[in-house]
């Protein structure tokens, strides 16, 4: 008998994450000097960490022999002021993609559906697949914008979760408020609707889903402190909901899921309201940047909201190994179905001018 006849069905189709090469690695491949090398690949903060969060996770590094506070008081108090709701109603997560796995874990078997749209976020099958579980994909609209209709249409009485992410990644789009609230309203009892806020931060005003969670709609809402909050090598996100349904998904969690460092950084990086409109003012002007950069060399891009952009340079592909040779890391998103567009993150002001720089010559004609 092999391994992969003992090995759980949804294991085995797995279609196998991508990452953004790390910068070491890079370097080694090609024999660049690492220094040289910049990452705009991941969607991380450009702009590093809030200083008081690292200056928090390092104050939680001198106990590090003790186990974390499994129940993460301080963590989940700080959002239910911020929020405005109950303690119960928040669950801290190693990221919130493994947020996304507890409800995996919480709600999904052979024979449920996931609706989620074309080119959205991995994850969302991965974690499908890894259940047994049957990704239904909805095609995007014209201009790569996502269609909440057809979402809603997809719906059928197998569906479990409905997948929903704005701004979206790696398409970069948003949806309004009202066409969000229209799709939770239309969704039936038996239909969770999990919303990915990962780039709320960037946008000016975010929907609010928690009039919908109090009017007993059936939502579950994903934050991370990945992006905005520049804390992605310390994996922590969180999720809130309605208490019932946030019940639900501690069961399926590990004791001590997050590392007291991650959640002391996160209490922190909270706080630190000056850091986090820094970097959106920052992210605003970067967006513009690279939108006119693209612009000027004749590029289509798609308008998105988050902290990266989607632009079409022909074979994805192609000019992502040029960039990379450059020096720049970026992301083909042709695993997404979309072969002749880059994903390129946000960076500083001279980062995003190498990146223009360097893909006007990478685009030249010889
Ligand atoms: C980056 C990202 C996340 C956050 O993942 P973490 O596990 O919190 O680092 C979630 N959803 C989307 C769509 C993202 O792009």
């Amino acid at each position: 008998m092999t391994y992969a006849e003992l090995a759980n069905k949804g294991i085995l189709t797995q279609p196998v994450y991508e990452p953004g090469k790390p910068i070491d690695q890079v370097a080694r491949e090609l024999g660049l000097d690492p220094a040289g090398i910049v990452k705009l690949a991941s969607n991380e903060n450009p702009l590093g960490s809030s200083p008081k969060a690292i200056a928090a996770a390092m104050r939680a590094l001198q106990d590090a022999q003790l186990y974390p506070d499994g129940g993460y008081y301080l963590l989940r108090e700080r959002l239910a002021k911020k929020w405005n709701l109950g303690m119960d109603q928040f669950v801290i997560g190693d990221g919130s993609n493994e947020i996304i796995e507890l409800l995996g874990h919480a709600f999904l078997a052979p024979g449920v559906e996931c609706v989620m749209h074309q080119a959205s976020f991995v994850v969302y099958k991965l974690v499908t697949l890894m259940f047994g579980a049957t990704p239904v994909e909805v095609p995007l609209a014209a201009g790569l914008k996502q269609d909440l209709k057809a979402l809603a249409a997809a719906v059928t009485p197998r569906t479990r979760l409905v997948f929903l992410a704005s701004p979206a990644n790696p398409i970069g789009t948003t949806n309004t408020e009202a066409e969000i609230v229209e799709l939770a309203r239309a969704l039936p009892p038996h239909v969770i609707l999990v919303f990915d806020e990962a780039y709320a931060e960037y946008l000016e005003k975010a929907p609010d889903l928690r009039p919908l969670l109090a009017e007993g709609r059936k939502i579950i809402c994903l934050r991370t402190f990945s992006k905005i909050y520049g804390l992605a090598s310390l994996r922590v996100g969180y999720a809130y909901a309605p208490k019932e349904l946030i019940a639900i998904v501690q069961r399926a969690r590990q004791p001590f899921n997050v590392s007291a460092i991650a959640s002391a950084a996160a209490v922190a990086a909270l706080d630190d309201v000056e850091f986090v409109e820094h970097c959106r003012r920052e992210n605003r002007a970067g967006l513009t940047q690279l939108g006119d950069g693209f612009a000027k060399l004749r590029l289509d891009y798609v308008r998105g909201e988050g902290n990266f952009l989607l632009v079409k340079v022909g074979d994805g592909v192609a000019v992502f190994d040029a960039l990379q040779r450059r020096g720049l890391i970026t992301r083909p998103v042709k695993p997404y179905g979309l072969p002749e567009w880059l994903r390129v993150s946000v960076g500083t002001r001279e980062q995003n001018a190498r990146l223009l720089d360097t893909l006007a010559a990478v685009l030249a004609p010889n």
